[in-house]
């Protein structure tokens, strides 16, 4: 049966629209004025009270989240990360992989090839390998002692799930890599991070096929006014780039000047472990000990590793610090990573995938619905499938 929104601001690229509904089933199949309503029978009505209703989020950076990570490479892990975060409004994400050991790798990869399509929750879009071929010198919380020289070998074999590497194009063979790369598997993103270069590589690597950057601001040579990094590489160029805004990777002083320079190219991730969405405590990333405690994860030596931010606490960080507005915020979620990774979706539009999240003034998250079912409810265990 049709279903219709009412009552809902609709949050589209260029406006908010209050006096519109929004038809589907699996897919938006129309978008009516309040009024022609009336000609539709058999069609139930969900009334979401003036609540906002965007495109649901994408996430292009999550490791994990419920306690699962992509990492255990199991078909459960992917589940629960899946089914977690639809409460934070996601409705898909790249499967993030970590530095560790090839055949560690290669599970995770596997694993995601054979079961991301069975997962009932978030979508799997793709995976996002976050190294092995980094900087050991920016390692972050990625295991310096499985970083790895740049192959094909892994590549080669699962280049059909994987949609973005983040890798260092100043270590040996980069560049030769970075452009053999992006010559035989244009669909995958290359972003520059975990990297030292200075600005003089970094803007060489961009010409090489590098059109994205990680997690700006962190695990990167920094902004020098002598010497000004990857940063200042990625500021002064048009490559898309990520931030982790949850105010304990970045400054908001920082997110803010982020937004200026970057605008709509700028994206908003979580980077989140397997402790998003659970309470402090002692957890894993990529076979090291992490501690979470007061919305902050580091590794025993003190380095930030990864996050627990929810997507849509993203959003409000944003708002509360910069001068981004409510459609900004979406869009920095929905439509510029959807056109980054070449997606059909991330916008309230007929004829696309009925992925849509209703949230209120708090960007609490009060529904999320994914190809037209709703699998998540504010206050509810249960979906409808
Ligand atoms: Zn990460």
């Amino acid at each position: 049966m049709l279903k219709a929104i009412i009552n809902a601001k609709i949050i589209f690229e260029d406006k908010i629209a209050e006096d519109l509904v929004v038809i589907y089933d699996d897919n938006i199949s129309q978008i009516i004025t309040k009024d022609e309503l009336v000609s539709y029978d058999n069609i139930e009505t969900i009334d979401i009270d003036g609540a906002y209703l965007s495109a649901g989020f994408i996430d292009i950076h999550i490791h994990g989240s419920g306690g699962a990570d992509t990492m255990d490479a199991t078909f459960d892990a992917l589940h629960i990360i899946s089914n977690t975060i639809l409460s934070t409004g996601t409705t898909s994400f790249l499967a993030t992989t970590m530095t560790m050991s090839k055949d560690k790798i290669i599970g995770a990869l596997e694993n995601i090839s054979s079961n991301k399509n069975r997962v009932t929750g978030a979508k799997i879009i793709g995976v996002h390998m976050e190294g092995p071929y980094i900087n050991p010198a920016m390692c972050g919380a990625q295991d310096i002692n499985y970083i790895q020289s740049p192959s094909f070998e892994i590549i080669d074999e699962y280049h059909d799930i994987i949609k973005m590497i983040t890798l260092s194009p100043e270590v040996e063979g980069g560049y030769a890599f970075i452009k053999e790369l992006e010559e035989k598997y244009p669909h995958i993103i290359l972003s520059i991070g975990h990297s030292n270069a200075n600005y003089e590589e970094a803007t060489k690597s961009f010409d090489a096929g590098i059109s994205h950057a990680t997690h700006l601001g962190n695990a990167m040579s920094g902004f020098h006014h002598r010497n000004p990094g990857v940063l200042g590489a990625t500021l002064n160029s048009n490559i898309t780039c990520d931030v982790i805004a949850d105010l304990i990777h970045t400054h908001k002083t920082t997110l803010e000047l982020f937004w200026k320079i970057k605008r709509d190219k700028l994206i908003l991730i979580t980077d989140s472990m397997r402790a998003g969405c659970m309470k402090c405590g002692e957890y894993s990333l990529g076979g090291q000990k992490v501690i979470v405690e007061n919305g902050k994860a580091v590794l025993e030596n003190g380095k930030l590793a990864g996050s627990v931010l929810k997507l849509n606490e993203a959003l409000k960080n944003m708002t509360k610090n910069t001068d981004m507005d409510l459609i900004d915020v979406v869009k920095s979620v929905t439509v510029i990573p959807a056109k980054k990774l070449g997606l059909n979706a991330g916008r309230i539009e007929v004829g696309l995938s009925a992925d849509m999240v209703i949230f209120d003034e708090s960007f609490d998250i009060l529904m999320t619905i994914i190809d037209g079912k709703i699998k998540y409810t504010k206050g509810k265990q249960c979906s409808d499938g």
